[in-house]
């Protein structure tokens, strides 16, 4: 193993993240912010090492890496975001702009125009959705792109009213065809999953599909289920995005592509955790906890549901360590989201009293 190489992309990695507003800027603003309560390192607790197969290419030395995924489709990523673009004879179409790649992403555009010759200016830009860690590099494109995305992420975006990801102009309820310089792009919307305004985006030219923030190829999701607006949603959201012909997937994170092998994984993850937990709620006795707590019934419900949590994930950590990355780091935070869905939409162990 090239030693250097491997310690010159952590550092570039750990340079991405800290610059990572969403995710990262809980580890900067602790890190950063209050030096005096800086946890050592060597206190804290350690996890499965990464699969190889998880980790995408390594960074360069400004904190990227932009690769082609088909002729004149491009991906980039700084090893925790993805966000892509489309060269075309009229400009160059972004698909999301995290601000964590920020300058980055035109820094990638030219590195890949400028031999060809082709124009490096962003003429378009689509959003995944409203949230700011995919959207809030956006208004580095200033006010002449024209912004599209769905009729939902428009109202959001008006809502936060934030600068740095402006309403798009063009949007659409269910389906739209974008011609843009010769090439042709579809967005559909299929129902709330991760956010309600979250929609898929169909390169059917080049064999890919962009869906962001549901699957995440080589991880587990984020906590809380890649923070869940619609849980029932997004379990369908993988048959759904299966359901394209496509041989390349953007799930919007970590450092590398995706394939359908890595939906179908995800998939088998999600089921394996739902078979656990419905087996948990019904095997692990609720008394005890009610019987030390008495009247505290959130410390009796809190310590009940963390046992249910821990039986359920046990199995399902062991069986995709080594598979999914950080399986053993978001599994029970995932396992809690799932929980609350199959209680709260499912209606599961949900008895009327007689
Ligand atoms: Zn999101």
């Amino acid at each position: 193993m090239d030693t250097h190489a491997t310690r010159r992309s952590l550092l570039a990695r750990a340079a991405a993240l800290a610059a990572v507003p969403a995710i990262g800027s809980v580890v900067a603003d602790t890190a950063l912010g209050s030096p005096a309560v800086a946890a050592d390192a060597t206190d804290l607790p350690d996890y499965a090492p990464v699969p190889r197969s998880s980790l995408g290419p390594a960074i360069n030395s400004q904190g990227y890496y932009v690769g082609r995924i088909k002729r004149n489709l491009y991906w980039v990523t700084d090893g925790t975001y993805v966000s892509a673009f489309l060269t075309t004879r009229d400009g160059v179409v972004l698909l999301d702009a995290p601000p964590s790649l920020g300058h980055n992403i035109q820094r990638a555009i030219d590195d890949v125009t400028k031999p060809s010759g082709l124009t490096n200016k962003v003429t378009h830009l689509i959003y995944s959705h409203h949230h700011s860690d995919h959207a809030g590099g956006s208004g580095i494109f200033g006010r002449r792109v024209t912004r599209i995305g769905h009729s939902e992420t428009r109202r959001l975006l008006i809502r936060d009213n934030d600068p740095n990801k402006p309403a798009p102009e063009e949007t659409f309820d269910d389906h739209r065809v974008l011609h843009i310089g010769g090439e042709r792009i579809e967005l559909a919307w299929h129902g709330a999953n991760h956010t309600p305004d979250n929609i898929y985006i169909h390169l059917p030219d080049h064999d890919t599909l962009m869906l962001v923030d549901v699957a995440l190829p080589g991880w587990v999701p984020f906590a809380n289920l890649n923070i869940n607006e619609d849980i029932p949603g997004s379990l369908l959201a993988p048959a759904k995005a299966l359901k394209y012909p496509w041989t390349t997937f953007i799930g919007g994170h970590l450092g590398r592509l995706g394939t359908r092998h890595d939906l179908k994984i995800h998939q088998d993850y999600m089921a394996d955790l739902d078979t656990e937990i419905r087996r948990a709620l019904t095997t692990v006795d609720a008394t005890p906890y009610f019987v030390k707590y008495g009247n505290n019934t959130w410390a009796a419900v809190k310590t009940y549901l963390d046992e249910v949590i821990a039986v359920a994930s046990r199995p399902v950590v062991t069986k995709y360590t080594g598979i999914l990355a950080a399986a053993d780091v978001f599994t029970e935070s995932n396992a809690f989201m799932l929980m609350e869905s199959i209680r709260l939409d499912g209606g599961f162990g949900m008895t009327v009293h007689d």
